[in-house]
């Protein structure tokens, strides 16, 4: 079924978005472009479904900038959070606890990897990695190493938009206007697998690398406090992936020059890899693990940064209030965003989704070979529920097309016309649903984006 070859009414959509941009300053976005490009309103959801104003429907394939893991107005999250509502609302978390806090942590510690024992709550994943920037940095100092005090990040990482974590990100779109404001970090080189060349495997290039994250180490490891990675793939750094190996390696180097390992899986957190959590690929335990994004089955904003007893006792004292971590969000670990954790979590545990989830990652491997007869297709590339497809000029990887051509743009207006949400990054094109999609609706999507790049490619 056609968007387009409905009795599409746009009046409903159109009178709704008048009135939306009015007053509304939208997220990412040129204002300016709603101009021409109408914000679309959305009415309702249902599983992989979003449904607009005048009943266009479309298949959810970023699971709204990837909190969704298990469809809109799932019917067990909807059930736990109407169940708290009635019972408690929100609590001060400083002095008081509840219920569904204790629960989560417990099971949080239970599935994560080992030596993690303990959790501290936040409200959005930004929040959650200046949580571990910061209690990387005041660990040090409470133990007398004060002049451990930088960061090491990778080329083309993102880890959100605060001040903090853009100084330790590295995508030009969002760093560049702030630079001036930002602290002073150390970049290594990417290991990401599509900087390697032609005939070299990406495990010999993720060696490669590491031996350079290795330099810097030898050479600053008394003024480092953490290294920060995004394990596996770095997502909003357009989907770019890389193999376990580097992880296993940098993880190593972290112990032997003493410096923290912050794991953000924020995005990959949660069964995205195709294992609960990516660093398990690895084999690893970091020393921060930052988790938010699909905690709640995208219902609610909750981050939670978990960490070692080791690095607990580092704050742990008699009388000086000043060694202990001083942190606080207002709506620090909501009763409401915690049952939704609850139950997401259950919903893993009683379906048991990694297990099922192969069958589907298998699906997307298989479809996604169709891509390779488009001769500017210069990458295609999987990691467990993820997949992205990039175009370059004459599908050579040196040579991307000008952003000015839109291409990504116009697969995604053609995506809405066919009944798709496929919402690109720059050139590259990318699958990442909820986990209740079908084979089904995985060859619709893929379908519909392999038309959608032949359009797009035609209309440059
Ligand atoms: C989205 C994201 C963040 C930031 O989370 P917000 O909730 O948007 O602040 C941090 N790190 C990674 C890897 C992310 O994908």
């Amino acid at each position: 079924m056609k968007n387009s070859d409905k009795t599409v009414h746009k009046e409903n959509n159109n009178a709704w978005f008048q009135r939306d941009i009015k007053h509304l300053w939208h997220p990412c976005t040129q204002m300016k472009d709603h101009e021409t490009l109408p914000i679309i309103p959305i009415k309702k959801g249902s599983g992989v479904w979003l449904e607009d104003m005048d009943g266009n429907r479309y298949i959810d394939a970023v699971s709204s900038w990837w909190v969704n893991i298990f469809g809109h107005c799932n019917p067990e999250i909807n059930q736990a959070i109407k169940d708290q509502v009635d019972t408690l609302e929100h609590v001060i978390l400083a002095g008081f606890s509840h219920e569904p806090i204790i629960k989560l942590s417990e099971q949080l510690v239970d599935i994560s990897p080992p030596n993690l024992d303990k959790c501290f709550y936040a409200d959005n994943g930004s929040s959650g990695v200046e949580v571990a920037m910061k209690m990387s940095f005041q660990y040090w100092k409470n133990i007398g190493k004060a002049s451990k005090q930088r960061f090491v990040c990778l080329e083309n990482s993102y880890h959100g938009e605060t001040l903090g974590t853009l100084s330790v990100g590295d995508v030009a779109l969002y760093k560049e206007t702030f630079g001036p404001l930002l602290l002073d970090t150390i970049k290594a080189p990417s290991p990401d697998s599509f900087l390697k060349d032609h005939n070299e495997s990406a495990d010999a290039f993720a060696l490669k690398q590491v031996a350079k994250l290795k330099d810097i180490f030898e050479a600053h490891s008394e003024t480092i406090c953490a290294f920060i990675v995004e394990p596996l793939i770095q997502c909003a750094g357009s989907m770019r992936m890389y193999p376990p190996i580097y992880l296993t390696k940098a993880k190593a180097l972290c112990e032997e020059y003493n410096i923290h390992f912050i794991a953000d899986e924020i995005a990959v957190g949660f069964g995205r890899t195709g294992t609960m959590f990516a660093c398990e690929q690895a084999n690893i335990s970091p020393d921060f693990l930052c988790l938010s994004k699909g905690i709640t089955g995208g219902y609610l904003p909750l981050a939670v940064v978990m960490t070692s007893n080791k690095i607990y006792q580092g704050f742990y004292h008699d009388y000086e209030t000043l060694k202990g971590f001083l942190h606080s969000h207002s709506y620090t670990g909501n009763p409401l965003a915690c049952s939704a954790a609850l139950a997401t979590l259950n919903i893993f545990k009683e379906q048991n989704i990694i297990e099922k989830n192969k069958q589907l990652i298998d699906h997307m491997h298989q479809k996604l070979q169709q891509f390779k007869s488009i001769p500017e297709v210069a990458d295609i590339r999987q990691t467990g529920m993820v997949a992205a497809i990039e175009l370059c000029q004459n599908g050579d990887r040196k040579t991307p097309f000008d952003w000015k051509k839109r291409l990504g743009l116009k697969v995604f207006e053609y995506g809405l016309e066919h009944e798709c949400l496929l919402r690109p990054l720059g050139n590259v094109i990318y699958f990442m649903p909820p986990y209740v999609i079908t084979t089904e609706q995985i060859d619709h999507l893929m379908d519909v984006a392999y038309e959608g790049i032949l359009f797009a490619l035609k209309h440059k």
